[in-house]
């Protein structure tokens, strides 16, 4: 099926008469590309990668959000050039903010850790493919049916201010045919939470992808958090705590699991607060 591709208004202004605007298209102010190269996976040699990428996706209809992974179309390989052009535009946000980035040692290279700091770490699970969850069959006599509670560590970032945001997801589940590795989902929600994320999102997130790697309809995710958008800024409140829930199938609809899974997670609260 091919996909109507939406032009970039941007992209396709027609603010430069000297060029034919269907030969060449604008990537920035001043540097034009081939609209034939645009489209292809190569041909991004005189303009920038994440330009091509960004109308890629554009043009598969993509959506690209701060929360959303986008790791077809980017590989390991790209990542470099990202940082490199990534690092050129926090040096222009370094020169707007007035930081002297030439003699002030400490902020010499800092355009370059930020840019990397936000590939490989605080949004990789925009980059990075879904962790590998090998499922194990759950199918023999002495099957695990009960219900199982996983308290996850997690570290996020707002997308309104890009603020950290620190908490615990406890991931309940009801075991289905598969099971996957204990480790696993703390790994699935870090690569969920590893994003600009909104809380009420990455519950749901996390929802979604432990159902998705278990196959179970019975699961339900619990997250506590601090936002560094309530502690560092605005109303600068150091105790504030966010709590979102969402419950899926018998987490839901059964009022015996539902109390069954708040249960273990006071139980798990106890053992190690917050
Ligand atoms: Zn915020």
């Amino acid at each position: 099926m091919t996909k109507e591709f939406k032009p970039d208004p941007i992209l396709e202004s027609k603010s430069n008469p000297t060029f034919k605007n269907d030969e060449y298209v604008p990537l920035k102010k001043e540097v034009f590309v081939k609209a034939a190269d645009m489209m292809s996976d190569k041909g991004y040699e005189e303009g920038y990668l994440a330009d091509v990428i960004r109308t890629k996706m554009k043009r598969d209809q993509k959506r690209f959000w701060a929360g959303d992974n986008i790791s077809d179309y980017v590989t390991e390989e790209m990542k470099h050039k990202l940082i490199d052009e990534a690092t050129e535009a926090f040096e222009l946000v370094l020169d707007r903010l007035l930081i002297d980035r030439e003699t002030d040692p400490n902020s010499h290279g800092t355009a370059r850790r930020l840019a990397k700091m936000y590939f490989n770490e605080i949004m990789s699970g925009r980059y990075d493919p879904a962790p590998d969850a090998t499922a194990f069959p759950n199918d023999t006599e002495d099957r695990y049916e009960g219900m199982l509670v996983v308290r996850s560590e997690l570290r996020s970032m707002c997308s309104h201010h890009h603020q950290p945001v620190s908490g615990v997801a406890y991931i309940g589940i009801i075991a289905a045919e598969k099971l996957i590795g204990l480790s696993k989902y703390t790994r699935i929600a870090q690569w969920c939470a590893r994003r600009g994320t909104l809380q009420e999102e990455l519950a749901n997130d996390i929802a979604r992808e432990i159902m998705k790697a278990t196959g179970a309809k019975d699961v339900g995710v619990y997250v506590q958090a601090v936002h560094g958008c309530c502690e560092n800024r605005g109303i600068m409140a150091h105790s504030s705590l966010t709590q979102t829930t969402v419950l899926k199938g018998a987490f839901k609809d059964d009022q015996g699991t539902k109390k069954e899974f708040f249960d273990n997670i006071k139980l798990q609260q106890d053992f190690a607060p917050r």
